[in-house]
Order: structure tokens, then C-alpha cells, then sequence
């Protein structure tokens, strides 16, 4: 067993204290000891004035495929476990509608050819023998890919045999090792459940014990309905709540924010296992059909365009967009087309592009759905700095990415979340000291999702350990260059395996 010694740096636990001089042992796959260590036959990794950190934990991330790929992204900054499967976007259940299923995930899970899993069991099986070096896998079962698993791309209620059947599969993927289950009830066909279903879906995850993660029905001016909706299944089942992303979008709406946040603490003080993450940027990024009447989505991408070859169709699906549009045009760039084709859009705004071709910037938006076939990602300008910095610095947030790749240019957060976190906010801005935000990046999302064995420097625990300065940490992609590599990043550990 390989005996690893940490040696020179400043410990950073994960339980929310300031770094403190401490050696650390690693034997094999856990840590072995942490303190003041005599080991004359470790090998020694010198970290003076670095700082020796639980490895980084990603809590909400579309990498559910790319993480059987060995990409570098999330290594490279220090992420050495991730929760995938999130918004209602899993890689399994696919049931008898696997192309459904691809149809509906693959502009967010940035899927090619032939990909799906029947089970939890299959996917998570995939993931312990991928080939390639990764973070390592929570994943959530995602309620649009296990509804679409069961009824195909049908908006509505459901028949109760449905719901039954799904609650079943979920069960099913839960005791077989899921995580935990999520919803992204802004987009088709999840946008479509009643709360009955979701309901019925929650009380299943309740009785496995295991953490619910929503995408919730709005982030504009219904945000308050919207997260009321999910505290009131929280109240109802008992299930560990999370709530996804938590941001209001939209000028008009920031001051919704402050109200927000006092709902989840006033919640939190009855007794409702509730907390929410964030990711430190004030763009979001989504498919670009986000911005339609999701029942313009029914049946799937095909459907979409003949509804937009109908003049009279086209008509109401530009004005029900354009009615409940909170962003300005200048705020939504394109970042991505499925055809590859056409790379000169990417990068631009919508109401550039509208300018370019003197066209109103909603028929650009819907020519370029059309040319697509859907097919289409952007990023959009969503929140406030004000807001961002109050959601970051509560003490019941985690950090997260909400990282996705793309077939063009992605949202920065994919290659610098964690340095960004860290440099940009912990260390530049003063927004916390470095225990707590390390404690956001680890020990928190663990004990959140279930994973007590990580995210701590502890004996017992998993040797999962990243070294960096916090002197230098950051990370200096933007939105023009998105996948330059982060700074400070020393050494990454994985299960005791030095994998950067
Ligand atoms: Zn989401």
C-alpha cells in the first residue's frame, strides 16, 4: 500500500476552520493520520505554503457523460467528485424510449451517437470501469429522462399507473446506489407535472433517505411561488431538499431575491431540511428553446418546427415569448449550434445578430431554432453582483458549476468555478474566510448529498485531497475565452492516486 505524506502546508479541513499546520498520511485509497507525523517510508509531496485541501466536490453538474470521457476540465481545478444528473437530466432510466431520451437531454448533456442506460445500476457500472482517469460519480436520477423513460415525450398528467411505474424505477435506481433524484420543472415535459406526481416521486426519495434537487418552476417574478411549491413537498413528504442554481433573473425581479432567501431560513427554522447552491457568475447558460412557452416543446424538436412553419403558429410562439422575456436581447449570446455550421453566431448576441440581418431579434431567435432544429445553447446575462455575493456568502449555500459542454463555446463556470470561487471572491473581495468557503466546496455538498466518506481531511476519510496556493488560485476564463486553465492548482488526489 502506497504511503503518502503531506508535508510544510496549512490543513484545511472542510469543516469551516481556518487552515492550521498539520502534516497528512495517506495509505492506500483513505487518509491514515493528520497532525504532527513521523514516517520515515512515505513518499513526501512538499507542500510549503500551499494550502491541503479535501478535494473539491462539484455539486451540480451535466458531465454525465463526458465523465466516461477523462476530460480535464474539473481535475484541472481541483474537483475531484461531481453530482450529475441534475435539472431532471439523467443518462438513465431510458426504458423502450432511448431516442426520446437523447432528444430531450442531449442539449445539455452535449450527447453524441447512441448513448443511454437502461438503469442506474448500468450507468453507475459504466462509471467504476471507465478506462479513463475522472472526478468520481454522485448521480441523481433525472424526473424528465425517467417520465420520458415511461409515457415518451407527453406533456400533462399523468394516468396513476404511470406515476406508480415511475416510483418504482426511482426506488429502484435509489437502493441500486443513485443519490438522489432531481427535477427541471422549466423544462419539457417536467414543466408539465402537477405537483401530485412529484409528490408521489418525492416520498420515494424521503424513504430512501436521500436529497431531492430542484430546478425550480421559475427564477423571474413567480420565483417566491416557485420555491414555496418545493418547500410545500419538502413539508409534505419529508424529503431533504435542494434547491438548484438559486438566483432571480431579470432586472425588474432582484429585489425578489432578499424575499427568497428569508423563505428557505424561515423554512430552514421549522424544520424543513431545505438548502440551495450557486454558481459564481452573474450569467447562467441554458438550451436556447428555454426561452419559449415550453408547450411550444410538445412532442419533441419536430413538432417545435412545424409549429414555427405555421405562420399563424409561429405567430403566437413569438408573442408568448416575447411577453414573458425578462432578459434584453443584448443579455442572451449564442454559444453553441448543433449543426456546427454558421460559427460566426457564436459568441454574439441575439440582438446583434437581429441588427446584422434587419430582422426583430425574436424571429432571429427563431430562425436560428429553426436552421437548428433546436439544436441551439446560450448564455444570458441572469442576476445582480449584490445578489450573487449575498447567495455565495450564505451560510446554507454550496458552490457549484452547473458546468455543461457544448459543440461550441461553453459558459466559463465548466474550467473555472472553483479557482474563480476562491480567487475572484474568497481572496480579492473578502466575501468569507478561506475555511468556510472551503467548506462550501466539500465537507457541506458531501454531508449534503449523502457522501460522508469525503470531502474532509480526516482520518478514515477518503484520500481525495487538492493542493493549491491561495496566494495565486483563480481562474482567468471569460466568456470570450472560456477554457483557459485555472491558476494555483497544485496537485489533485484522488482515492490516494495523484491524478494532476
Ligand atoms: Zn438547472
Amino acid at each position: 500500500m502506497e504511503r503518502i505524506l503531506f508535508t510544510g502546508g496549512q490543513v484545511v479541513d472542510g469543516s469551516g476552520a481556518e487552515p492550521a499546520p498539520a502534516e497528512v498520511l495517506i495509505e492506500g485509497e483513505r487518509i491514515a493520520a493528520v497532525g504532527r507525523i513521523r514516517s520515515a517510508d512515505a513518499r513526501r509531496v512538499d507542500c510549503t505554503g500551499l494550502l491541503v485541501a479535501p478535494g473539491f466536490l462539484d455539486g451540480h453538474s451535466h458531465s454525465d457523460l463526458q465523465v466516461l470521457e477523462g476530460r480535464p476540465e474539473k481535475l484541472r481545478q481541483g474537483v475531484t467528485t461531481e453530482v450529475v444528473g441534475n435539472c431532471g437530466f439523467s443518462a438513465y432510466p431510458t426504458g423502450a424510449h432511448a431516442p426520446e431520451v437523447r432528444e430531450f437531454a442531449n442539449g445539455i448533456l452535449c450527447g453524441d451517437g447512441a448513448w443511454g442506460w437502461a438503469s442506474a445500476a448500468g450507468y453507475l457500472a459504466a462509471v467504476e470501469t471507465r478506462a479513463c482517469t475522472g472526478p468520481g460519480v454522485l448521480s441523481l436520477v433525472g424526473h424528465g429522462t425517467l417520465r420520458i423513460s415511461q409515457v415518451g415525450l407527453r406533456q400533462g398528467p399523468l394516468a396513476a399507473r404511470d406515476v406508480e411505474a415511475m416510483a418504482a424505477v426511482l426506488d429502484d435506481a435509489l437502493a441500486s446506489g443513485a443519490a438522489g433524484f432531481s427535477t427541471g420543472l422549466m423544462y419539457a415535459p417536467g414543466s408539465s407535472a402537477p405537483p401530485e406526481e412529484l409528490e408521489a416521486l418525492c416520498r420515494v426519495v424521503a424513504r430512501r433517505g436521500k436529497v431531492y434537487a430542484t430546478h425550480i418552476r421559475g427564477y423571474f417574478g413567480d420565483v417566491l411561488n416557485a420555491i414555496d411549491e418545493q418547500l410545500e413537498l419538502a413539508r409534505r413528504t419529508g424529503c431533504k431538499l435542494q434547491i438548484s442554481h438559486l438566483q432571480v433573473v431579470g432586472r425588474g425581479n432582484w429585489p425578489l431575491q432578499a424575499r427568497a432567501l428569508e423563505k428557505i431560513e424561515r423554512a430552514r427554522g421549522e424544520g424543513i431540511d431545505v438548502a440551495f447552491d450557486c454558481y459564481p457568475y452573474t450569467a447562467g447558460s441554458t438550451v436556447l428553446t428555454q426561452i419559449l412557452p415550453q408547450r411550444a416543446l410538445e412532442g419533441g424538436a419536430e413538432r417545435l418546427l412545424e409549429r414555427l412553419r405555421d405562420p399563424a403558429g409561429r405567430a403566437r410562439i413569438a408573442r408568448e415569448t416575447v411577453e414573458r422575456l425578462v432578459w434584453d436581447w443584448r443579455d442572451i449570446l449564442i454559444s453553441a449550434l448543433g449543426s456546427g455550421e454558421r460559427p460566426e453566431a457564436v459568441g454574439r448576441s441575439i440582438a446583434d445578430l437581429a441588427a446584422e440581418t434587419d430582422r426583430p431579434p425574436i424571429e432571429t431567435a427563431l430562425d436560428l431554432l429553426e436552421a437548428e432544429h433546436g439544436a441551439v445553447n446560450m448564455i444570458s446575462f441572469n442576476q445582480s453582483e449584490e445578489n450573487l455575493r449575498r447567495t455565495l456568502a450564505h451560510p446554507l449555500s454550496t458552490i457549484i458549476s452547473d458546468g455543461f459542454y457544448v459543440k461550441g463555446r461553453p459558459h466559463p463556470r465548466l474550467a473555472g468555478t472553483f479557482p474563480r470561487f476562491l480567487g475572484t471572491f474568497v481572496r480579492e473581495q473578502k466575501l468569507m474566510p478561506i475555511g468556510e468557503a472551503v467548506r462550501k466546496i466539500t465537507r457541506a455538498p458531501a454531508d449534503r448529498f449523502g457522501a460522508s466518506g469525503i470531502g474532509r481531511i480526516e482520518p478514515g476519510a477518503f484520500a481525495d485531497i487538492t493542493v493549491f496556493d491561495a496566494a495565486t488560485i483563480g481562474s482567468p476564463a471569460d466568456y470570450q475565452q472560456p477554457e483557459l486553465p485555472p491558476t494555483g492548482i497544485h496537485a489533485v488526489f484522488q482515492r490516494g492516486r495523484q491524478v494532476m
